[in-house]
């Protein structure tokens, strides 16, 4: 079997540009190809994973299935190449960092002085190789975090150096950069993207490949000045205007021969056409839909999209599915009240209650609930959504009005929501919540198992509350129903109210597991009963 073969993703000249995207685009053309892809991301800052960052930091933290906290760029990985990546996938600084000391500590390196070349860089390399080893992958891609030229980024793009020595021709640079169009001299500039070239070189990487992200269409002229400059062949300069959907990206790609320019130069066979049927109806579905379907998320990071990025793009690859086109509408939870939930939720076809941490907010979710439920509007609660929808149901059905979740009110006289026995001794906050894939069993009859098909199934969890079992023979009594248990915990993991037309809470994240190629049962079954809904309001309408 050949050499695994590493693709470097570098930034420039401004971040945000989005290297995850071409990151996964390329793993997509590559995998259509029939080769065997994985793609990791290397963040260069010294927490030691994001699942202690503020979702204003960070955005969403993904959560692999064996329970690593990552960045949100591995839910593109996972969600444009239809993968699950691990633990290796994502490194940061920090973790770098925390093993070289954990080293130094035991001995390991016999009274040398531990520095940054080549101790780190050669613990960073390692953590690159990993994933290589034992060659189950064609193509390891590696995406670099921050902009070339950050202070921190330095013994990354050192490895990355040192790497290229090593690797030769199994090793590939990919560099994206910005070309802005300065509308006061109506003309687009290239002098950032020589300056990042440079800067990269400088560093002692000669890129192989350039990206152009750019508003407009650059002309030809435009390009081989690029090339021209930077030491490229013209072939291997691509240009990425902006499209309507990240999804079209890759086809984009490919139409400029990005996997070809990639594995010519990688000496590897550019072998009949790639598969991308799957992908291109999803984007002609995409098309094609029309009539909309109008969701809103209640939560508190509402002017953050990226905050809730697994769970929009799981809405949006359900209404595709559905042959719908998604409104998504995102609704403060500190801002809906009794007086004004009818105005702000009235007009919706489908509710998500989001996942989140703390009390801010809190009430609305109640409030939200309660509409929704006497509305009878599809409700889908994550994670703490699901918490809400329990601690709602037990004070407004089961009376028992001051129930709460020990989160919020620790005094509360009705636990419904407590922390799990294994958090109850837990003080260090990192990675130390309930997290990754777990085995969850499903009612025959349910709505879970009717959207899903199957009994039993895998989910992946970030919590430290439970249900309290305490409570769950009443509420079944009053008509919320546990459908979904861990076989080996008990612990209740969905909660459903039959009577309701689609009223269902997970305390995992479904949201994780939803990809172009397979859109999730869950998200699929509540778009579903969202498009009747509004079928229905439209009949009705019609008829008044
Ligand atoms: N804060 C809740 C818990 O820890 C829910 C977490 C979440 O929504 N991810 O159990």
């Amino acid at each position: 079997m050949a050499d695994t073969k590493y693709i470097f993703v570098t930034g420039g000249v401004v971040s945000s540009l989005g290297k995850g995207i071409i990151a996964a685009s390329v793993g997509k053309l590559l995998q259509a190809r029939g080769y065997k892809v994985t793609i990791q991301k290397f963040d260069p800052y010294i927490n030691v994973d994001p699942g202690t960052l503020n979702p204003y930091e960070h955005g969403e933290c993904f959560v692999t299935v064996d329970g690593r906290e990552t960045d949100l760029d591995l839910g593109h990985y996972e969600r444009f190449l239809n993968i699950q990546t691990k633990k290796e996938n994502n490194v940061t600084t920090g973790r770098i960092y925390q093993n070289v000391i954990s080293k130094e500590r035991r001995g390991d390196f016999l009274g040398k002085t531990v520095q940054v070349v080549p101790h780190i860089t050669d613990e960073i390399k390692r953590n690159i190789k990993l994933l290589g080893l034992k060659n189950k992958f064609d193509f390891v891609i590696t995406e670099i975090g921050g902009t070339v030229g950050d202070i921190e980024s330095l013994p990354f793009i050192e490895s990355v150096r040192q790497l290229r020595w090593e690797l030769g021709k199994n090793c590939f640079c990919i560099h994206l950069t910005y070309i802005p169009y300065i509308a006061a001299a109506g003309e687009v500039k290239t002098k950032p993207t020589q300056h990042s070239v440079k800067e990269l070189q400088s560093e002692g990487i000669q890129p192989d490949m350039l990206v152009l992200r750019t508003e407009r269409k650059l002309s030809a002229d435009v390009l081989r000045k690029v090339a021209l400059f930077g030491n490229i062949d013209p072939s291997a300069v691509m240009q990425s205007v902006d499209v309507s959907t990240i999804y079209e990206v890759p086809v984009m790609m490919q139409k400029q021969g990005m996997d070809e320019v990639i594995l010519r130069k990688m000496n590897m066979p550019v072998v009949g056409k790639p598969a991308m049927d799957g992908w291109n109806a999803f984007l002609q579905k995409r098309n094609d839909a029309k009539k909309e379907v109008h969701i809103k998320l209640v939560g508190k990071y509402v002017e953050l999209p990226d905050a809730y990025k697994s769970i929009t793009e799981a809405l949006s690859q359900a209404a595709i599915y559905n042959d719908r086109k998604l409104v998504l509408e995102m609704c403060h939870s500190e801002k809906i009240d009794d007086e004004n939930v009818a105005e702000v939720l009235g007009d919706a076809d489908g509710i998500v209650i989001a996942p989140g941490f703390g009390s801010r907010g809190i009430e609305g979710k109640f409030v939200a609930l309660k509409y929704a439920r006497e509305h009878d509007i599809p409700s889908f609660g994550i994670c703490l959504g699901m918490q809400c929808m329990v601690i709602e149901y037990v004070r407004d059905v089961l009376g028992l009005k001051t129930a709460n979740s020990t989160e919020m009110d620790p005094q509360t006289e009705y636990k419904v929501i407590d922390l799990m026995e294994e958090q109850k001794h837990i003080t260090n906050m990192g990675a130390s919540m309930r997290l990754g894939a777990y085995d969850c069993v499903l009612k025959k009859g349910s709505l879970a198992f009717q959207s899903y098909g199957k009994t039993r199934v895998q989910e992946r969890h970030r919590h430290r509350f439970e249900l309290n079992n305490d409570y769950k023979e009443r509420l079944d009594a009053a008509g919320m129903k546990s459908t979904g248990i861990n076989p080996d915990s008990n612990l209740v993991e969905i909660v459903e109210v039959p009577e309701l037309r689609w009223y269902l809470g997970t305390q995992f994240h479904p949201e994780y597991n939803s990809t172009v190629i397979s859109p999730h049962p869950l998200f699929m079954s509540f778009m579903q009963a969202a498009a009747e809904t509004k079928e229905i309001k439209t009949e009705k309408k019609t008829n008044e």
